[in-house]
């Protein structure tokens, strides 16, 4: 597919390019070695974002799905299995990373868009009688890429603390999305809310380069004692750096420049889901909650023939299943463009 300056890109929230003042704290960032812990920019953005959720520490990584595979991998033992739903990203589209880097198995829960129950936790726990794996993890993705940017009701996240606690086992977040559900749900400046909310994790993976806008990075808080294991699963993963301040800079410059105007994504994706429903190879579209629209098309609609029809329009989407085509809204496409393609699409 050509895509050119023309286009509007909604295939994904990682097209996004570094901003020019992104670029000059980049550029004017102090660095050490982070091998050493020595890199003030990289202690800076881990502070920050451990505060942000009242957690001790973080760790910064190259990647979410390297935060997701050192939490997994420090939570769990060979042999032990996670709780995840079916949709995760953890299970999905990390490579079978939960198998390959911490021989732990899944046990996948048939959630509504990512969202599992209390109940379903419990019935997923397998008795600790020799013959079944040992339960030590559950993992929950808010908001949910694959369930639409799908937000989680923190009274079910709550319940979900609970049974966990009451077995024994951890509780990881992928919150690679999470800033866009704080910010639907009004909460981002709120101390006392984020470190509720974070109350109930023992990690937190969080990603930079996904609505924030970063070029590159992801950060893992949690306990001193965790990040303390969890340094040293980096090390083993090869994601250790060294003067990698210059990415950090523009992590902790997203943080206090592209938090709030996730908004705007969020009525963006409004707009292309009201639009879309005019489209007449477009059956249905899901609740739009963040930054996701996710369009299912009516029966005989090829979404690869769907997208590159668009493609050659200017519109630049993915085809999400091959009956499903997916929007996602960021940093890089004005409300200009978000028009232009609502009226593409209306037609
Ligand atoms: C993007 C994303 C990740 C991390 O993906 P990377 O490509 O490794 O940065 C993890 N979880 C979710 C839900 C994501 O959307």
């Amino acid at each position: 597919m050509k895509v050119d300056k023309f286009t509007i890109d909604l295939r994904s929230d990682t097209v996004t390019r570094p901003t020019t003042e992104m670029r000059e704290v980049m550029h004017q960032a102090v660095t050490g070695d982070d091998v050493f812990a020595e890199d003030p920019e990289i202690n800076e953005l881990q502070r920050k974002c451990a505060q942000f959720f009242g957690m001790e520490a973080g760790l910064f990584c190259p990647s979410g799905t390297m935060t997701n595979q050192i939490a997994i991998s420090v939570h769990t033992r060979p042999g032990d299995e996670v709780i995840c739903d079916k949709l995760s990203h953890i299970y999905h589209y990390e490579g079978g990373g939960v198998a390959r880097l911490s021989g732990a198995s899944v046990k996948l829960l048939n959630g509504d868009r990512g969202r599992f129950t209390s109940e379903d936790v419990v019935k997923a726990i397998n008795p600790s009688d020799s013959h079944y794996a040992n339960t030590s993890l559950v993992s929950l993705e808010d908001t949910c890429n694959k369930g639409g940017g799908s937000i989680w009701d923190e009274e079910e996240i709550l319940a979900i603390h609970k049974v966990a606690k009451s077995n024994s086992l951890s509780m990881h977040l992928d919150g690679a999305r999470l800033w866009n559900t704080i910010v639907a749900r009004g909460i981002h400046h709120n101390t006392a809310a984020l470190k509720q909310y974070g109350s109930n994790f023992d990690s937190i993976s969080l990603c930079l380069s996904k609505g924030m806008g970063c070029p590159v990075g992801s950060v893992l808080i949690g306990t001193e004692a965790f990040i303390a294991k969890a340094h040293r699963a980096r090390k083993v993963f090869g994601g250790g750096m060294r003067q990698a301040g210059i990415v950090a800079a523009a992590g902790s410059y997203a943080l206090d420049h592209h938090l709030d105007r996730l908004e705007e994504d969020h009525l963006h994706a409004k707009m292309l889901s009201e639009a879309s429903l005019k489209n007449n190879h477009v059956a249905s579209v899901s609740k739009v909650e963040t930054n996701i629209c996710i369009l299912e098309l009516v029966p005989g609609i090829d979404s690869a023939d769907l997208a590159k029809q668009w493609g050659e329009l200017g519109i630049a989407c993915f085809p999400f299943s091959p009956t499903s085509i997916r929007f996602v809204t960021h940093l890089d496409v004005s409300r200009s463009q978000i028009e232009m393609a609502c009226s593409l699409l209306s037609k």
